[in-house]
């Protein structure tokens, strides 16, 4: 086990996992036991049924847990603070699930297209939950929007695929003052960049499908929280409710972070590279990256966004290219290196056009107010050589 101070590429490799005390074995076990021997009724090494307890999945969750700085991770018991999920989505249900009918959710208006049905076209019906979206990167918006209902404050940041931040300190006091919890999406930046948990937030959500697997090879969900109570009512939620992530799944994860902290610096770096080549680009009309000086909170991308203290934009760049919906095709068409395809943060790079394909969901008038246009393309940027990937996006920008 390494100690909490460790560095983030240390943790990345070990927390939460230590030797198997039987075999040795360096990396955990894959336990597909869906059950475990008692040597008399209730007497059992800790493990009953798998749905409730795994060691697998157990090793994930101590690992996130300890990346995303939850003090509860020391435990030995099943009261540490990380919990992982089926899918993204199902971790995100979760948590509405330790919410009652009636409560309000504010939630950030630039989310995930999936995040935004699920609360709209599910959960407000089937659970009688009330949604508002507001502009949470403005403050004042923040204070307006809140209820005396409001039980809840869900963030992303950055937002996909707008890349708007949040300011995880400062809305973490307003939800504090008055006693509201907040979670942050923390699918894009992942640890290695941003720990809500450290500015205040209640809890940390991730696709682990993303920048944690790695290598789209995997559907996963975490939830980390460092306060008790909370870790208690997620883990009789995740217990009750029962879409917890395989043990082949959880070891996919596992095998994904290790490597978490080396594959974010090499995103973050090509990505800087590409948003620099692609801001002098004649047929882009618009580059959003965080760090990028043009980003209207580079700022707070600088302040809240870092590798070792250097301010980092993360693998996600979204352009506007100057052409119409046909030209747009043409473009992502010709991508050779770059791979036409939903999802991110895996090593491969994916481009996504929002409006046909991951947001199609969101209400078109919703989209258009968002600024998500048939011109918009996001990037993800993977780990190959940067100088193949510039390249490919030069070579295809001419086809518009
Ligand atoms: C993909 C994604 C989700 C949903 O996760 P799944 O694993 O696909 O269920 C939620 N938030 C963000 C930011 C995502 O990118």
């Amino acid at each position: 086990m390494t100690t909490p101070s460790a560095h983030m590429g240390t943790m990345a490799v070990h927390a939460g996992q230590s030797p198997c005390p039987t075999t040795g074995a360096v990396m955990p076990p894959v336990y597909l036991s869906s059950t475990y021997a008692q040597q008399s009724p209730g007497e059992h090494a800790g493990f009953e049924y798998t749905r409730s307890h795994n060691p697998t999945r157990y090793a994930l969750e101590r690992s996130i847990a300890r990346l995303e700085g939850s003090t509860l991770c020391e435990s030995s018991d099943a009261s540490f603070g990380g919990f992982a999920f089926s899918s993204g989505l199902a971790a995100i249900s979760c948590l509405l699930d330790t919410l009652t009918a009636g409560d309000h959710v504010l939630a950030m208006d630039d989310l995930y297209g999936g995040t935004h049905r699920l609360f709209r076209q599910v959960r407000a019906r089937s659970q009688g939950l009330n949604f508002n979206f507001a502009d949470l990167s403005k403050l004042d918006e923040v204070e307006a929007a809140i209820t005396p209902e409001t039980k809840l404050l869900w963030v992303e940041t950055p937002t996909n695929p707008m890349l708007k931040l949040a300011d995880l300190e400062a809305i973490a006091a307003i939800a504090k003052d008055r006693g509201i919890l907040c979670a942050c999406d923390n699918t894009f930046a992942t640890p290695i960049l941003q720990r809500p948990l450290a500015s205040g937030f209640d809890v940390v959500m991730h696709s682990a499908t993303k920048y944690l697997g790695g290598h789209s090879d995997v559907v996963g969900g975490i939830l980390v929280t460092g306060c008790p109570q909370l870790a208690e009512t997620i883990r009789f939620h995740q217990n009750s409710v029962g879409s917890i992530l395989g043990p082949f799944d959880s070891y996919l994860v596992l095998r994904g972070i290790k490597t978490l902290d080396i594959r974010m610096r090499a995103h973050c770096q090509g990505a800087a590279q590409i948003a620099a080549m692609l801001s002098s680009h004649p047929k882009v009309r618009l580059v959003v990256y965080p760090t990028h000086s043009s980003h209207p909170q580079s700022e707070l991308a600088a302040r809240q966004m870092q590798i070792d203290g250097t301010p980092v934009g993360g693998g996600m760049i979204t352009i506007e290219l100057d052409g119409d919906l046909a030209g747009c095709r043409r473009f992502l068409e010709s991508l050779d290196v770059f791979t036409l395809a939903e999802s991110l943060g895996g090593v491969e790079s994916l481009a996504n056009h929002p409006a046909i394909m991951t947001h199609a969901s969101v209400p078109a008038e919703d989209r258009a107010a968002l600024g998500i246009n048939d011109s918009l393309v996001r990037l993800s940027v993977g780990i190959e050589d940067v100088r193949d990937l510039i390249a490919d996006l030069q070579s295809a920008l001419e086809a518009i």
